[in-house]
């Protein structure tokens, strides 16, 4: 079922899409964007409304007011173009959740993934047959140790995943084994797994490989490569000691939105999705994706809700645009008083910093119970570290403008099954 040398096509292809030249890449975007809008606009009656709505033809597509998840899964049926409903797709994927069976698809090739998000609503995602052989023949190409050499050995590559299955677990053969361990199983059952599997490459988020690595595991893969978790420092010089090298994609289940380069910096994927950006206090700024090539579900102006830090120019030499940070991802932005009154923006990432400094804090929740109340979950949870968190959370808070803010601790609760790891969460609700 999987076509290997469509991959390897789409792989080798990938060579001639990494533009060195910015006004190249440029023009080789807006020829996809003319084709690509174009057939959106027929075959998408929701993509159709939205330019009529806003009174835009086609090639204005950049003005399309942006749309977010709340508003693509209420309109799930009229954007896609494979004509299913949302409750039909919805109840194939948690059936293969529940029974671990990915076998039955949807018609023509298609799976779903699912994303829980941090807004507690579910967003369902399409993907076709031909879209996933062209994922990985760009994972492939930008990945696999040694291109293209390493395509002469013999490679495993382990991926470890939670749920959509069939997005990932296509290929096998002596040369190119592809293993999916899914992340639902017990851990110390995938750990044993992922020792057997010997990976000479190794994909997962990771919350989860760090999981596996403390359980156990044993491999030496050339690469490990951390996907759809925000990866901390913590968590990346633990992997390198005990699996090897590290390097950080960004994946969502919105796209393939950046890949590292040979130098070790991530760049966005702008060879088959344009960018554009909304400013945001701080530097920060939130991307409004198109991407060029997904038919099955287009993503055309499509918000984040990410937000990035760029930069221009890499010692690679590549046009695309080099990202120096991730901040948000699963984690939930706070909402604070401030020392004057008002409400104040706590971005996740100054709470995981301040507690990233916590010595011998080996996990821990940072959650927003109330206006002003902060509940720190710590493991391990003792008197000394309990001082040291509730130190830090309120010296970064001060630093920012906080006002008065109170904290308490307890123990780390467990997640649920399948949740991706969030460390900092907003559950109290802003009226
Ligand atoms: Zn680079």
């Amino acid at each position: 079922m999987f076509d290997r040398l469509t991959v390897l096509g789409h792989a080798l292809n990938e060579g001639r899409l990494l533009f060195r030249d910015r006004a190249a890449l440029e023009r080789h975007q807006s020829r996809l964007a003319a084709e690509h809008l174009r057939w959106a606009a027929v075959h998408s009656s929701y993509t159709a409304w939205r330019f009529q709505q806003a009174g835009l033809s086609v090639n204005q597509w950049r003005q399309l007011p942006p749309i977010g998840k709340a508003e693509m899964m209420a309109n799930f049926s009229a954007l896609n173009t494979a004509g299913v409903t949302l409750e039909g797709v919805l109840a194939l994927a948690r059936r293969a959740e529940d029974t671990r069976d990915f076998s039955p698809g949807l018609p023509g090739g298609l799976t779903v993934g699912l994303s829980s998000g941090t807004s507690g609503s579910q967003g369902a995602f399409l993907v076709s047959r031909a879209e996933r052989l062209q994922w990985a023949g760009v994972v492939l190409r930008h990945l696999l140790p040694g291109w293209p050499a390493g395509l002469l050995k013999a490679q495993r590559v382990a991926f470890v995943l939670r749920a959509e299955g069939q997005l990932y677990r296509s290929v096998g053969s002596a040369r190119l084994h592809f293993e999916f361990l899914d992340l639902l199983r017990p851990v110390p059952e995938l750990a044993e797994r992922l020792t057997a599997t010997r990976p000479t490459l190794l994909i997962g988020p990771p919350g989860v490989l760090r999981a596996l690595l403390d359980a156990g595991a044993v491999a030496r893969p050339e690469r490990v490569v951390s996907v759809a978790e925000v990866l901390e420092d913590t968590d990346r010089a633990a992997l390198e000691a005990g699996f090897g090298p590290v390097v950080e994609v960004y994946q969502a289940t919105e796209g393939l939105l950046a890949l590292p380069c040979p130098h070790g910096h991530l760049h966005l994927n702008e060879a088959h999705v344009h960018f554009d950006f909304e400013a945001l206090e701080g530097g920060y700024l939130r991307p409004v994706l198109t991407d060029l090539r997904r038919r099955a579900q287009p993503m055309i102006r499509h918000r984040l809700n990410d937000l990035l830090v760029l930069a221009d120019g890499c010692t690679c030499g590549q046009a695309a645009r080099r990202v120096v940070r991730i901040v948000g991802r699963q984690d939930d932005a706070l909402n604070l008083p401030s020392a004057s009154g008002s409400r104040l923006t706590v971005w996740p990432d100054f709470v995981r910093a301040a507690l990233n400094r916590v010595a011998d804090l080996r996990e821990y929740r940072a959650e927003q119970v109330d206006a002003a109340r902060l509940h720190l979950q710590l493991d391990p949870d003792t008197p000394v570290l309990r001082q040291a968190a509730e130190y830090e959370v309120q010296a970064v808070l001060a630093r920012l403008g906080a006002g008065e803010i109170e904290l308490s601790c307890g123990p780390l609760l467990a997640d649920l099954p399948g949740a991706k790891r969030r460390r900092v969460v907003q559950s109290w609700a802003a009226n």
